[in-house]
C-alpha cells in the first residue's frame, strides 16, 4: 500500500485516511468487486478516484447528478489529474476534450451519467476504452423502492459483467434491504467485498428546540453564523418562500429552493450555493442529493424531519470537510401530528405504516432525549460505544421530574372523553377551565376536572408534546386528530412504569445566541484574510471557492500558520498541484498577516524564559487541536491563557483545570504539565 499513501498525500494532500478509508482503498486497489456504505462526508469519492489513479487503466464513476461529477472533474483536474465526464451538460468543446484524451490513453477516470448507458454507442466506446473498473456512486439509485430510483442503473450490472472488470459500489444508504438489492442488482447476488462504516461525525454539533417563537428561533440561529453557508429545511414550500425573505431582510444572502420551481430555477440555485460563499437555502427536501458542497457550516430544520433516517441525511450536509459545523431541529407538538397524518394518510400498506412510524418514533425519541443525542442517534443504526461532548444535551443537561402522575391524570382525562379530543380541550379539562365546549359536554363534572392545576398551560402542551414523542398518544386520522392512548403507554396507566420528563424544552428565547466562529479570535483575522485570498483565487478561475481550499485547509493555516512551503505542503488538503499554484499567495497572506503582528499576550512575555515556555505551549496546544488522533472537536486555548499558563505554572491536573476549565484541561492538561516540567 506504499504507493497508494503517496498518491494520498501528493495528489490528494491529506497525511491520513479517516476512518476507514484505508480497507476500502486496498480492497479496490487489489481489483475486488466492493460494496462500501459510508456517511456523507465519510470520504467516498477518495475510496475510488484514489485506487483509479493507482491502477492502470481507465475507471469509469457511475454517479447519477450532473453538477456532482462536474464538481469531481474540476477538483481532480486542480488536483493535476486527467479526468473528464460525458454527460448532457457537456460543451461540444468539453466533449472533444474528453474523447481526445480517451483516444491518447491518458484519461484516468471518466465520469459518465447513467441515462449514458442506454446508447450502444456508450458500451461500444466504453469496451474499446480500456476500462479496468467500474464505481458507482451513489448505488442505492439501483433501489426501486427507494426515492432516489434511478431506472438507468439496472444497466449498471450488465455493464459490469460485458466488460468483465471489478466493481465498486458506494452509498450512504445503510438499511439492510437496500444492500440486499445492490447486491441483487449491481453484483449478480454475489455477495461482494462488503464495509460498513461508522456513522458518526463527530464534527456536527447537533440540537433540538421545542418551537416557541420558530421564525425567530431560526433568524437568531443563523444570525450567529452570519456570513456561513447553510440550509434550511422547511416541512412545506410556502415556508421556504417566506422564510428566504424574512432571512433577507435581516440582510442574509438567501434564496428558497423546492420542487415546484421551474427546472432552471432550482439549477440556478444549486450553482449559486456550490459557488457562492454564505449563501443559505431555504428549501424542501427537495435540495438533496446534489448537494456536494463540503463547507456548508450548518442545517437547520425549521419543521420535524420525516424519520431518523431522514434526519442523518439532511444534518449531514453540513460540515462534510470535517471542520465544526452546527444543526439545530425545531419541532411542535404540531409537527408530529402533521407526520402522523402523512404516514397514516400515505397510500402505503399496514406494515409500511407500521415501519414509517417506527422511524417517526426514532426520532422523536432523539428529540425527547434525556440525555445524549449523538449516543441516541447513532445507537439507533448499531453503534454502541460512543464519545460525544457536542450536543446540546451534553452542553447543558436537561432538567427532568417525574411525570408518572402528569402522564396518568392526561390518560385519565383521554379515556373518560372516550379519545374525542384533542391537547387543547384536555388541557381545559385538567387545569379546570370552565369553557363553553366544557359545560355543554359537562366535562367539568368528570373527576379529572382540575386535577392538573400544578401545571400551567405552557406546561402541560410540553408534557402532552412529549407523551407524544414518546408514542404514548397518537392523533387519530378518523376522528380529526382527536388523541387516542397507544398501547405503549398502558404500562403507566396501570402503575407498572414510570417515567421521566424534561421540564425546560421550552425555553423564552430571549437572550440572543453566542455568535459561533470556527476559530479563536486570535486567528480568526486571518482566517478572514485567507477566506479573501480564496476568493481571489476561486473568482479568477470561475471555481467554486472550496476547489482551491475547503474550509479545514484554511482553519488549519490560520492555525498552524506554516512559514515556509514546506510546512505548508503538510497542511491537509495540500497536494503537489495545490502547492504550486497556491502556496506562494497563501504563505504571502499567512506571513504579512504575522510579521509585527505578535499577540500583544505573547509581547508581554518577550523573549524571556516565558516567551520560551509560552512559544512551546502553543506548539502543543496546535499539535492537540483536534485531539490525540486528529479528529476530534477542535478545541484551543486563548492567547492570553496560555500566557497565563506559562506565567502561574499550575503545578497538577486541578491546578490546571481551574485555570483552563474541564474541557480544555482534559484535552491539554497533561501535555502543559509535561512542558512546564521540563521547563
Ligand atoms: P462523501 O462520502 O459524502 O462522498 P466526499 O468524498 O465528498 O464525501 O468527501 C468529503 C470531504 O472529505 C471532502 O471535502 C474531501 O476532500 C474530504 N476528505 C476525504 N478524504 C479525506 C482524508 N483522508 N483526509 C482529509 N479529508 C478528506
Ligand atoms: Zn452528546
Amino acid at each position: 500500500m506504499l504507493d497508494a499513501t503517496n498518491l494520498l498525500s501528493d495528489v490528494f494532500g491529506f497525511d491520513a485516511f479517516r476512518p476507514g478509508q484505508a480497507e476500502i482503498v486496498e480492497a479496490v486497489c487489489k481489483g475486488e468487486n466492493t460494496l462500501a456504505i459510508m456517511p456523507t462526508g465519510g470520504g467516498k469519492s477518495l475510496c475510488f478516484q484514489l485506487p483509479a489513479l493507482y491502477r492502470d487503466g481507465l475507471t469509469v464513476v457511475i454517479s447519477p447528478l450532473i453538477a456532482l461529477m462536474r464538481d469531481q472533474v474540476r477538483a481532480l483536474k486542480a488536483a493535476g489529474v486527467c479526468a473528464g465526464c460525458l454527460t448532457s451538460g457537456n460543451t461540444e468543446e468539453e466533449s472533444d476534450e474528453v474523447f481526445a484524451a480517451l483516444r491518447a490513453g491518458e484519461l484516468k477516470l471518466l465520469y459518465l451519467a447513467p441515462e449514458r448507458l442506454a446508447k450502444t454507442a456508450t458500451q461500444d466506446m466504453l469496451r474499446r476504452a480500456g476500462v479496468t473498473m467500474i464505481a458507482v456512486d451513489e448505488a442505492h439509485c439501483v433501489s426501486q423502492w427507494g426515492h432516489d430510483f434511478r431506472p438507468d442503473y439496472l444497466r449498471i450490472g450488465q455493464l459490469r459483467q460485458s466488460l468483465n472488470v471489478p466493481l465498486a459500489a458506494f452509498t450512504a444508504t445503510a438499511d439492510t434491504e437496500t444492500q440486499a438489492e445492490i447486491v441483487t442488482r449491481l453484483f449478480d447476488g454475489v455477495q461482494p467485498t462488503t464495509f460498513l462504516h461508522g456513522f458518526d461525525r463527530p464534527n456536527l454539533n447537533l440540537a433540538f428546540m421545542a418551537k416557541n417563537t420558530p421564525r425567530k428561533q431560526i433568524l437568531d440561529f443563523a444570525d450567529a453564523r452570519r456570513g456561513q453557508s447553510g440550509i434550511v429545511y422547511c416541512g412545506t414550500r410556502n415556508k421556504t418562500e417566506s422564510l428566504a425573505r424574512a432571512l433577507q431582510q435581516d440582510r442574509h444572502s438567501a434564496c428558497f429552493y423546492h420542487g415546484g420551481m421551474d427546472p432552471d430555477d432550482r439549477r440556478e440555485v444549486e450553482a449559486r450555493f456550490s459557488r457562492e460563499d454564505g449563501l443559505i437555502v431555504v428549501a424542501t427536501i427537495a435540495f438533496g442529493m446534489g448537494v456536494d458542497k463540503p463547507d456548508v457550516r450548518w442545517v437547520a430544520h425549521a419543521d420535524l424531519p420525516k424519520s431518523i433516517e431522514g434526519y442523518y441525511q439532511e444534518i449531514g450536509r453540513a460540515g462534510r470537510d470535517g471542520a465544526p459545523a452546527d444543526t439545530l431541529t425545531l419541532y411542535a407538538a404540531d409537527d408530529i401530528r402533521y407526520r402522523r397524518q402523512q404516514i397514516d394518510e400515505g397510500l402505503a400498506d399496514v406494515e409500511r405504516k407500521t415501519a414509517d412510524h417506527a422511524r417517526l418514533n426514532a426520532l422523536l425519541g432523539l428529540a425527547e432525549a434525556l440525555k445524549c443525542r449523538r449516543e441516541k442517534l447513532l445507537g439507533y443504526f448499531g453503534e454502541t460505544d460512543i464519545t460525544c461532548g457536542n450536543c446540546d444535551l451534553c452542553e447543558t443537561p436537561p432538567a427532568t421530574f417525574d411525570g408518572t402522575v402528569h402522564v396518568r391524570k392526561a390518560l385519565s382525562a383521554i379515556l373518560r372523553t372516550q379519545a374525542w379530543f384533542g391537547a387543547g380541550h384536555l388541557i381545559d379539562i385538567l387545569r379546570g377551565t370552565r369553557t363553553d365546549k366544557i359545560e355543554q359536554r359537562g366535562h367539568d363534572q368528570l373527576p379529572t376536572f382540575g386535577c392538573g392545576q400544578d401545571l400551567d398551560k405552557r406546561e402541560w402542551q410540553a408534557v402532552f408534546r412529549q407523551m407524544m414523542g414518546h408514542d404514548l398518544i397518537r392523533p387519530d386520522p378518523a376522528r380529526h386528530g382527536a388523541l387516542y392512548m397507544t398501547d405503549a403507554a398502558r404500562p403507566i396507566l396501570k402503575d407498572e412504569a414510570t417515567i421521566t420528563l424534561r421540564r425546560d424544552t421550552i425555553v423564552k428565547g430571549t437572550n440572543r445566541p453566542k455568535v459561533r466562529t470556527l476559530v479563536s479570535d486570535e486567528d480568526a483575522p486571518l482566517l478572514s484574510a485567507l477566506k479573501a485570498k480564496r476568493r481571489a483565487y476561486a473568482e479568477a478561475q470561475g471555481v467554486p471557492a472550496y476547489i482551491i481550499f475547503n474550509d479545514k485547509a484554511l482553519i488549519e493555516m490560520a492555525e498552524k500558520r506554516p512559514t515556509d512551503l514546506d510546512a505548508f505542503a503538510r497542511i491537509s488538503g495540500v497536494g503537489a498541484k495545490k502547492l504550486e499554484s497556491f502556496g506562494k499567495g497563501f504563505l504571502e497572506v499567512i506571513n504579512g498577516a504575522e510579521t509585527g503582528d505578535v499577540h500583544p499576550a505573547r509581547r508581554k512575555l518577550a523573549t524571556g524564559q516565558n516567551g520560551g515556555l509560552y512559544d512551546r505551549l502553543m506548539e502543543v496546544q496546535t499539535d492537540l487541536a483536534r485531539g490525540p488522533d486528529g479528529y476530534d472537536k477542535p478545541i484551543s486555548c486563548s492567547a492570553s491563557l496560555l500566557a497565563k499558563v506559562a506565567d502561574l505554572k499550575p503545578r497538577d491536573h486541578n491546578a490546571m483545570a481551574r485555570l483552563l476549565g474541564e474541557r480544555r484541561a482534559d484535552r491539554f492538561a497533561d501535555a502543559f504539565l509535561k512542558v512546564l516540567e521540563d521547563g
